[in-house]
């Protein structure tokens, strides 16, 4: 696993909620669904999504599995993060 530190806390995120799924938000709704692991740090609590899977495990035009995968997502809110500008920001990195 990568290591990835708290800069205002100068220490190492830990796991706080391992596997969970993030729906990707494009324009017209729903896009994708990814696993990935939240990280928390130890002393200001600030929580960040990493360690995404280097697919998603369902995009829009595989609809049925989609459907599917967006309702299993759903199921547990605790382990559900919406992402609504994964794209915006994505594309900022590209340049
Ligand atoms: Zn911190």
């Amino acid at each position: 696993m990568k290591t990835i530190l708290c800069a205002a806390c100068e220490v190492q995120l830990v796991p706080s909620r391992n596997g969970v799924f993030v729906i990707q938000h494009a324009e017209f709704g729903p896009s994708a669904v990814w696993k990935a692991d939240e990280l928390k740090c130890p002393k200001c609590a600030a929580r960040i999504v990493a360690n995404f899977s280097n697919k998603p495990l369902a995009e829009y035009w595989q609809n049925k599995q989609f459907q599917a995968m967006l309702k299993l997502a759903k199921r547990d809110p605790h382990k559900l993060v919406e992402c609504y500008d994964f794209e915006k920001s994505a594309s900022a990195h590209a340049g």
